[in-house]
């Protein structure tokens, strides 16, 4: 008899470890409290125009690189479209009125960026010598089977990107523009490791692409193949509890009464979201739920979400970073005076190179609390203090955007907004948090959530395991399936899928 496997969610995490499972000859069921599948890979339309919330660009997809190895083994490589950024500036920072480009590559990078700090040259060399180190010295972002975490690795997880950027580059001016693009990972000085921007810059720098179409595509691709292999997706089915006898978890029940049965389970929710569907088990520890409530969240974001006039907005093949202040850190700090401090501004890839934009996003941070009063209501029925509240953020932001592109407001046909608690309702995150639990060079291990549980056969999967993102949260399917189908044979069949089969 085929071991059952019930997975909860049906996100990147979720999905993605039904793939490799149901391939493994699992019989896997994913249950999503949502009507459609995806979590953050999920999209929506208004008047016509299709919106991207959360995957707006993937990196080292061309053939050969980590990601594209993975989506080969996941099987979804040819039932999605990718559109590249370009090479010689995929992302953008706008800094004291200059503008410092990315270029894909080291030495592109390095070339790049000792065109704004011609002093700097050996330092940059130094700094691209420790991102590409740090990047490589984990077995599971390269995808190199190699038991245990090296020295590197373990060091730059407990040393702050400050202050090992401030030991390479003696340019302050420089070390600021290296963080230009912190929104992606949500970066906080003092607080997040290295490796998490090595991982990051690694990532992108090897190649960058939009998803045509929208990240939804992935989503829908990852459940074909999990159907192509027996396995089921089922929708509108929130899990309440997660059942469990005095040694094991022994399936699920979900908020419409429906149960179901499970040799193992498998968690892609917030892991905080998780505890609750355990209730007061005694087999959770008291002092494992307080570690899991203790650690802190990525801060929740403000999105603004930008229809455009038709032909109006040349299309923008890069994303931008503007800051409002004079460095890329502490947007998370701000008051209603000087938000937004910065954000992120990207265009949607509806088509193959398209000449004009259709839609953008405006991405700025938010905190819980400033929506904490509307916490409880329900999507689309919050009220009119609501609205208004998120009006006048959007105002704010389009006024910030204006200064960057003289002239874009008048180009907006309609404009759309999220908050945190938007994310709450969609996803499950924890007080919004844009990317889930956040790394704390303070905290080392004990910062961090092992895929493993205190119940033998519940496992996490998704962004919280290893680290947010199309990578971040791949290499945390591949750490969680592991221990079900067997480190070395997945990292075989990952390195060769036409040679290697995982059942
Ligand atoms: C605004 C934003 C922008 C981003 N941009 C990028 C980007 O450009 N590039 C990139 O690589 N990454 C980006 N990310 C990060 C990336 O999208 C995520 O890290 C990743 O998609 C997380 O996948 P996941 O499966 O861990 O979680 P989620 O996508 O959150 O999935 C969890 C799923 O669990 C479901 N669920 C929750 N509770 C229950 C329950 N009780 N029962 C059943 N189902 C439940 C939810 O409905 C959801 O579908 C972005 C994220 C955000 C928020």
């Amino acid at each position: 008899m085929r071991k059952k496997v019930i997975i909860i969610g049906s996100g990147l995490g979720g999905l993605s470890s039904g793939v490799f499972l149901a391939k493994a000859g699992y019989d896997v069921t994913i249950l999503e409290q949502s009507s459609r599948v995806g979590g953050c890979l999920q999209c929506f339309t208004r008047k016509g125009v299709k919106f991207e919330t959360g995957m707006h660009f993937i990196g080292s997809a061309e053939k050969g690189q980590t990601l594209n190895n993975l989506i080969n083994a996941l099987e979804i490589n040819d039932k999605i479209q990718l559109s590249r950024l370009n090479t010689d500036g995929y992302d953008v920072i706008s800094l004291w009125g200059n503008k410092y480009k990315f270029a894909n590559g080291r030495e592109a990078f390095i070339e790049q960026m000792a065109e704004y700090f011609p002093h700097q040259r050996q330092n940059l060399e130094s700094y691209w010598t420790l991102v590409e180190s740090v990047a490589n010295s984990s077995s599971v972002h390269t995808l190199q089977f190699n038991k245990g975490k090296s020295a590197t690795e373990i060091e730059y997880q407990m040393r702050s990107i400050d202050e090992v950027i401030d030991n390479v580059v003696t340019d302050p001016q420089l070390a600021e523009v290296l963080v230009g693009n912190l929104p992606l990972y949500a970066g906080e000085k003092g607080k997040t490791p290295f490796s998490t921007h090595a991982f990051i810059m690694d990532f992108y720098n090897q190649s960058s692409f939009r998803i045509v179409g929208g990240s939804d595509y992935i989503a829908k691709a990852l459940q074909e193949v999990v159907e192509k292999y027996g396995g089921q997706v089922c929708l509108r089915k929130k899990v309440d509890k997660i059942v469990c006898n005095n040694t094991h978890a022994t399936g699920v029940v979900c908020t419409d009464g429906s149960s179901y049965p499970a040799d193992i389970i498998i968690s892609s929710t917030h892991p905080l979201r998780t505890l609750e569907m355990l209730g007061d088990t005694p087999l959770i520890r008291h002092a494992y739920r307080q570690r899991l409530k203790s650690m802190t969240q990525t801060i929740g974001g403000f999105a603004l979400y930008l229809h455009f006039k038709e032909d109006k907005v040349p299309y923008m093949n890069y994303n931008y970073y503007a800051y409002t202040q004079e460095s890329p850190w502490n947007c998370e700090s701000y008051t209603w005076d000087n938000w937004p401090k910065g954000y992120l501004y990207m265009h949607f890839c509806h088509e193959p190179s398209p000449k004009f934009a259709k839609a953008g996003v405006v991405l700025s941070y938010m905190k819980m609390e400033d929506v904490k009063q509307w916490e409880g209501t329900e999507t689309g029925k919050r009220g009119s203090s609501y609205e208004d509240f998120k009006k006048r953020h959007a105002e704010r932001l389009i006024e910030s955007l204006e200064k960057e592109f003289p002239g874009i407001s008048e180009n907006i046909a309609a404009y759309y907004t999220s908050t945190p608690l938007t994310y709450v309702d969609y996803t499950g995150t924890e007080d919004g948090s844009i990317y889930g639990i956040a790394k704390d060079v303070s905290k080392g291990a004990g910062g961090r959530v092992s895929h493993r549980t205190r119940i033998p056969n519940l496992l996490f999967t998704g962004q919280n395991v290893n680290s947010h993102g199309m990578l971040g949260t791949l290499v945390g399917t591949v750490i969680t399936c592991s221990e079900i189908i067997g480190e070395q044979k997945l990292y075989d069949y990952i390195a060769n899928p036409l040679d290697n089969t995982l059942g």
